[in-house]
């Protein structure tokens, strides 16, 4: 049974809430501070599932610097498998033209990019810069016309990031559980009369204490504050006690390609002439269609963006498995002729494993948030790039939580807090989403 008295439980131990834990507890040494989840270890839901990649070529400013400097720190970190492979987005002539004025505010911004002619990117071995056929005119495959490659980009470890908050979480005496499953958020009166049916609309509510599931039986934790870390389930636990949760799920799918030794794919694996030694992330002009290299596990990752077609959910099954399948469908017919456009090798290998799982999506301005309502403070709606934010999201909600109105984001930047929350929002959309 998990009960007790806290001074803040961090509900969702993905990197968002184990980044938010630390810093916390950080800030807060003599505070009581819970971080739980309804997983068996830490960083299993859609943290896991992710692509796990970085990068800080966004369009928007505030992603910019959310992303920078979380990277910065990420780099220092020797145990989380991070490699820098750069992006290298290809461009078709349409893109290169609506993309100017981003690249070149990017480049304002002190953000590392490069950019290449079709004539240096035909290096590439296997890359098709000119699709052509009736395929190509049929999916309306774009020719090449430039890259544009991020240097400050690339791959980690998502659980191993997540574990590292955990860790030092957990050293600096914070408490965690899993298998806790929080069943309701438990609201009461700032002053508390006693008389049952408690707030009424006169009084000053707060959150009180959550209801968990631990072992078979529900128990009652209490605290005096509560961060809501539950990404694609956030609305599950804010929307019940009146508190807009502003997330909508969606299911996104990766499918995985073995490079099977000696054959023509693996020596794409890590031949660059871009970028020595590794094949840059790369994402395709149409689609979004992206290809990432692992050559260490002699494996590329694929995936696309789709826009229309697959719902919004509001309050996603918490059984991803079970509700939100990937499909081989869907590779054969969405992925795999865009793939045979650009890198006909690769769209030859049927994948060897597929998974789903759930962006959780701000549909405003694709800006992640953090807000302070009460005692409740919630941070999410990443829209796909949280893990490369996490740091900075974290000292975000330690800011939040302290009052402060500027947070200290690593390497020195000072951040407005309100920017990300939603009574002064100030940010800038986000138009490079992937
Ligand atoms: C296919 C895919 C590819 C992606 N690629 C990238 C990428 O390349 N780079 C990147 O930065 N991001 C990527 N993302 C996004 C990234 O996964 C998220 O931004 C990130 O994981 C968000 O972290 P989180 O902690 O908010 O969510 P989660 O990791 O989902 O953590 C939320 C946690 O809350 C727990 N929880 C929820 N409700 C409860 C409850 N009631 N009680 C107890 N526990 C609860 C869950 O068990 C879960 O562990 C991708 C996502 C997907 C789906």
């Amino acid at each position: 049974l998990l009960s007790g008295d806290y001074d803040l439980v961090v509900i969702g131990a993905g990197i968002l809430g184990a980044s938010s834990a630390y810093h916390l507890k950080k800030n807060n040494p003599s505070k009581k501070i819970l971080l739980l989840d309804r997983n068996p270890a830490a960083g299993q839901g859609n943290t896991a599932r992710s692509n796990a990649m970085f990068r800080d070529t966004f369009s928007s400013k505030d992603n910019q610097i959310l992303a920078k400097s979380s990277i910065s720190y990420y780099s220092t970190l020797e145990n989380i498998g991070l490699v820098k492979t750069g992006y290298l987005w290809l461009l078709s002539d349409d893109q290169s033209k609506k993309s100017e004025a981003i690249l070149n505010s990017m480049q304002k911004n002190g953000i590392r990019i490069s950019r290449f002619s079709k004539i240096e990117l035909s290096a590439i071995p296997q890359l098709v810069i000119s699709p052509q056929g009736e395929e190509a005119d049929l999916i309306n495959a774009p020719q090449i016309h430039e890259g544009c490659f991020g240097h400050d980009c690339g791959r980690l470890e998502p659980d191993r990031l997540t574990n590292h908050y955990v860790e030092k979480f957990s050293n600096l005496g914070g408490n965690v559980a899993y298998n806790a499953e929080v069943k309701k958020l438990v609201i009461g009166s700032k002053k508390d009369l006693g008389l049952g049916g408690e707030p009424f609309v006169w009084q000053e509510a707060e959150a009180k204490s959550i209801t968990v599931l631990h072992g078979g039986s529900l128990g009652t934790i209490n605290s005096k504050a509560f961060v809501i870390a539950c990404g694609a389930w956030t609305n599950e636990l804010l929307e019940p006690i009146g508190i807009d949760g502003h997330v909508k799920a969606k299911k996104r799918q990766l499918f995985k390609l073995r490079a099977e030794k000696g054959s023509k794919i693996s020596s794409l694996l890590s031949v660059s002439p871009i970028h020595s030694g590794n094949l840059p992330f790369l994402i395709l002009p149409k689609s979004a269609c992206f290809v990432k290299a692992i050559p260490q596990n002699a494996e590329f990752w694929i995936g696309c963006d789709a826009e229309w077609g697959e719902p919004f959910i509001n309050m996603p099954s918490k059984d991803i498995d079970l509700e939100y399948r990937a499909s081989s469908e869907y590779y054969s017919l969405n992925i795999r002729p865009i793939l045979n456009q650009y890198l006909p090798d690769l769209s030859s290998v049927v994948p060897s494993q597929m998974w789903a799982g759930l962006y959780s999506y701000n549909t405003v301005d694709y800006i992640p948030f953090a807000f302070q309502e009460g005692n409740v403070i919630a941070v999410g709606g990443d829209s796909g790039s949280g893990i490369m934010k996490g740091d900075s999201l974290g000292r975000i909600v330690a800011s939040l939580y302290s009052g402060q109105d500027e947070s200290e984001l690593y390497g020195g930047t000072y951040y407005k807090t309100s920017k990300i929350g939603f009574t002064k929002r100030q940010v800038e959309r986000e138009e490079w989403v992937l």
